[in-house]
């Protein structure tokens, strides 16, 4: 048999990055970057071009269903039938006992468009209840909102091509560097082909985002609001803005000004912990270009005034007017490969597929007509991620559905966690892998599909959709996650509405709810992708007619943005951060990220030799002064200790950090970390009240020697 090559895309962050994957003869894979997809143009960064390993690799692979019949229990392997049988009857005990809104799902930023969709309509249109959410909750939701409240909707205004056409880069709380690598590659490129180019660097560390940037500004953690303020003010006074935008194409100008007003450069500076001067240039460089690009993620969006932070800078081009032009926008860069699809597809409890809301009664009118769902859609938001958790805890949550995500790894508050999910009366984790810690509190284990063993759809954060296609079977009995959910619904016995043979019939049938949407995507199936590798949404069924590249690479090219007037709304808010206070117990601030070489809870790049010589073991960084005063030295073991649990780690003395601030990476378990460091037993609960984000980026620590018990 000849070697046989396969377009897919990676699986990992939200660059959405085209690989080509070769099938050897004797089965073994190669994979390199695919040269023409537009999103890379072949570049691949070290988790991608390792990814095939984890395919091979199998040791870990959930192989078939598990159930036991109770906690003190063994698994027992179980046939798919009764697993979903089993499942089914626990599901309508409680619905039938309690209400829809005893059962939930908690999916994942890596489910494919097609799963996404079948568990929202199986959830919301079916079982009757608002209580499907996303990990993209952990991520996204603070950009979403804020798209939302100043633009009209969830759209990411531009596209990887307007780094090319951009002068100023500011990268605010974000470490592209490390976490989103071939995006940084491409502004890299563009510097070094234009030295004119400037990039800004808003990061309260010193990360390789901030040494390659023209001016870092260091700020002190929750100030990125008043930053972002003082900006606003110079270019104000400066006479930077667009007057002929403003007045045309938005609303709330005249109150942005009255509040950017109100503090001095000077009391900005002094807040921020950084120097006028430098915020001036900052100003400067930006009122100056002709291209003013924004990129953002975790820093911003992990906050509890999470909106407030994106609001802020949203407004910066809203101002300027620099938006909906080659090389201008606010660019939102998703951590997870298919964040966006969830968002499409209606995958938060509080949205519906084509970005139609669950508050809006004309909105679930038309999702049960087309569904011909048995139960009315609630009109109020079902439970978040943080909430479902606590809804287990207080037993209001009787059962709870986890799909492709590792939430005794990646939640906030992890001791409160893993007692609710101790807790629950029943608890369903579906997954690859039993690496993920959360497979082992499961009641039933049920073994999914891996990327390259099933076939659908990504949408990547330029709105950049991509068919990735089945290139190996799964082992054992692992199903693909689309089939494990139709086969649930028929034993619901919701069969006739859930009757499918494949992802792309699943695929068709979503389109056909985007139709007349902001996000119509009408024009699109598995074919038209295979046939044309990937399209940009909006992609409505004439799109063909037009010249796709000119019409939807960038959104608003005509100024007319998705709210009811069609101006879009400069919403003026507080500067003031509210995260949970540092005192005389809790002196240090301790934020958490990612290191460059694993992703979210290590269950897949974990698994690769290469990736986990990068950064072997989870380390603390601090400030040499903080380390002085407590006495301790590089590489001594500490202990991190936080209002709500404590980890022991080594620690990194460096001036990385600012003064009074800590970094924990995020990735390490129970089950992968060494000595059980789980950043996550630390953070807060604290989340945005309107996006409902977790504040991850903030949480008061003290930290000292580790002394033996
Ligand atoms: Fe994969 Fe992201 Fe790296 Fe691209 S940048 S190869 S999508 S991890």
């Amino acid at each position: 048999m000849k070697p046989t090559s396969f377009k897919s895309t990676c699986c990992y962050c939200g660059v959405g990055c085209g690989v080509v994957v070769t099938k050897e003869s004797n089965g073994q894979l190669s994979l390199e970057g695919d040269k023409e997809h537009p999103s890379n143009k072949g570049m691949l960064c070290s988790k991608g071009m390792n990814l095939h390993y984890t395919v091979m690799d199998q040791s870990d692979r959930l192989l078939y269903p598990q159930m036991r019949m109770n906690r003190s229990m063994p698994m027992q392997r179980v046939s798919w039938d009764d697993a979903l049988e089993r499942t089914a009857a626990v599901f309508k005990t409680f619905i039938k006992k309690f209400g829809p809104d005893s059962v939930a799902f908690y999916v994942s930023g890596q489910c494919l468009t097609e799963e996404y969709y079948l568990v929202n309509k199986l959830i919301k249109g079916f079982i009757g209840s608002n209580n499907i959410d996303t990990n993209s909750r952990l991520c996204m939701s603070s950009a979403v909102m804020g798209y939302k409240l100043a633009l009209g909707e969830d759209s990411v205004p531009v596209c990887y091509d307007d780094i090319e056409a951009a002068d100023v880069m500011y990268v605010t709380g974000a470490n592209p560097a490390w976490c989103h690598p071939i995006i940084w590659r491409r502004i890299e490129a563009h510097k070094a082909a234009n030295p004119n180019v400037k990039i800004i660097c808003v990061d309260p560390r010193r990360t390789d985002t901030a040494r390659s940037s023209d001016l870092h500004l260091q700020i002190i953690p929750g100030t990125d609001i008043v930053l972002n303020h003082a900006i606003g003010r110079l270019l104000i006074e400066n006479g930077y803005v667009d007057n002929e935008f403003i007045l045309d194409h938005t609303d709330g100008f005249q109150a942005y000004c009255e509040k950017v007003m109100q503090r001095t450069i000077a009391e900005a500076a002094e807040l921020c912990g950084v120097a006028k001067a430098d915020i001036e240039l900052a100003a400067d460089w930006i009122g100056q270009s002709r291209g003013f690009l924004s990129f953002w993620t975790m820093g911003l969006n992990q906050s509890v005034i999470g909106v407030n932070k994106n609001l802020s800078l949203i407004n910066l081009h809203l101002i300027t007017g620099r938006i909906g032009t080659p090389g201008n926008g606010p660019f939102s860069l998703t951590g997870q490969p298919n964040a966006m699809g969830g968002r499409e597809t209606g995958g938060l409890a509080n949205i519906l597929p084509g970005h139609r809301e669950v508050a809006n009664a004309a909105h679930r009118r038309e999702m049960e007509d087309f569904w011909g769902s048995p139960v009315e859609i609630g009109s109020k938001p079902g439970l978040t991620a943080t909430e479902m958790f606590e809804a287990l805890a207080d037993d209001k949550l009787k059962a709870i559905w986890i799909i492709n995500t590792n939430p005794l790894v990646s939640m906030p508050d992890m001791n409160a966690v893993e007692s609710a999910l101790k807790k629950a009366r029943f608890v369903v984790v579906q997954d690859v892998s039993n690496r993920a810690d959360t497979v082992h509190f499961a009641d039933v284990v049920l073994p999914a599909s891996a990327w390259l063993e099933k076939e659908g759809t990504m949408t990547n954060a330029e709105r950049r959709i991509t068919h990735l296609p089945k290139v190996v079977n799964a082992p054992g009995e692992a199903l693909p996650d689309a089939e494990i959910i139709w086969r649930f619904a028929a034993k619901m016995g919701f069969g006739d509405s859930f009757n499918y043979s494949s992802a792309s019939e699943v695929y068709d049938e979503y389109v056909k709810v985007t139709a007349g949407t902001s996000i119509d995507v009408t024009g699109v199936s598995h074919a038209v992708l295979q046939q044309k590798r990937s399209v940009q949404w909006p992609f409505p069924a004439e799109a063909d007619t037009f010249d796709q590249k000119n019409n939807n690479a960038r959104l608003f090219t005509d100024h007319q943005f998705y709210t009811p007037n069609k101006r879009a709304q400069i919403h003026v808010v507080d500067d003031e951060n509210r995260s949970e206070p540092v005192d005389e117990d809790f002196p240090l601030i301790l934020t958490t990220g990612r290191i460059r070489d694993q992703w979210h809870t290590m269950t897949k790049t974990g698994r690769v030799a290469r990736l986990n010589k990068h950064i072997p073991q989870p380390f603390l960084q601090i400030h040499p002064t903080d380390a002085a005063k407590r006495n301790i030295s590089d590489g001594q073991l500490v202990t991190v200790r936080g209002r709500r649990g404590e980890v022991r780690v080594k620690a990194q003395v460096t001036e990385d950090v600012r003064p009074g601030l800590c970094f924990l990476p995020m990735h390490w378990g129970k089950i992968l970390g060494s000595n059980g460091v789980r950043a996550n037993n630390i953070t807060s609960s604290l989340v945005d009240p309107r996006s409902k984000e977790p504040d991850f980026k903030f949480s008061a620590v003290e930290v000292s020697l580790y002394q033996k018990p």
